[in-house]
């Protein structure tokens, strides 16, 4: 035996535990049990879990009292961005209470990590992140959401419904791209 090495043999097991059939039984009773209790499966999407405050979802681009869209193309989401994936283009603005606003105004979807630092960023209110979290497509090129389709959500859920208000928000505008506005 090497010096310093302490050998920790495992314990011998009784004829009982080698029967395995007590821990049968208690497994079984276990699963058993379960089906007396309360299901904690959420029969999505007819049933929608309540979403904690604060959880970010697809954005939204909102419109102001007159119904025209809050941006004013700065770009300071854009920059704030760490994922680099909002896209605009500016254009002059045909209101005089303003320079510009957006010509384009695009977000990869897929490249976005829902940190909510556009919305942070946005000295006009007018970029949002929402409660809805269930939206997918099978193509690539349809989770790049465009302006109308940023405007199509905020129509979806606002100005009744409250910003990331999880369930609510979700309510109604339960997938976005199943119904078309992610181009909208
Ligand atoms: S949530 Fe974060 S990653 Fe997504 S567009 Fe906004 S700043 Fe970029
Ligand atoms: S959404 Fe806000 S931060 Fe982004 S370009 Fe428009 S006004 Fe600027």
């Amino acid at each position: 035996m090497t010096v310093g090495v302490k050998v920790v043999k495992a314990p011998e097991m009784t004829v009982w535990e080698r029967l395995y059939l007590p821990m049968v039984f208690k497994g079984l009773a276990i699963t058993f049990s379960h089906f007396f209790r309360k299901s904690v499966t959420v029969q999505f999407p007819e049933e929608r879990p309540e979403y904690p405050y604060g959880s970010r979802g697809l954005h939204r681009l909102n419109r102001d009292s007159d119904g025209r869209v809050k941006c004013v193309a700065c770009d300071m989401c854009a920059t704030a961005c760490p994922a680099n994936c909002i896209s605009i283009v500016g254009q002059p603005s045909p209101w005089p209470d303003r320079e510009k606003m957006p010509e384009t105004f695009e977000i990869n979807l897929l490249r976005c990590i829902f940190c909510g630092f556009c919305e942070e960023a946005c000295p006009e209110d007018a970029i949002e992140l929402t409660g809805i979290h269930d939206f997918a497509s099978d193509s690539r090129e349809n989770m790049i959401i465009d302006r109308e389709g940023l405007l199509a959500v905020y129509d979806k859920t606002a100005p009744s419904r409250p910003r990331r208000a999880g369930k609510t928000a979700s309510e109604g505008a339960s997938n976005v791209e199943r119904e078309g506005s992610l181009h909208a």
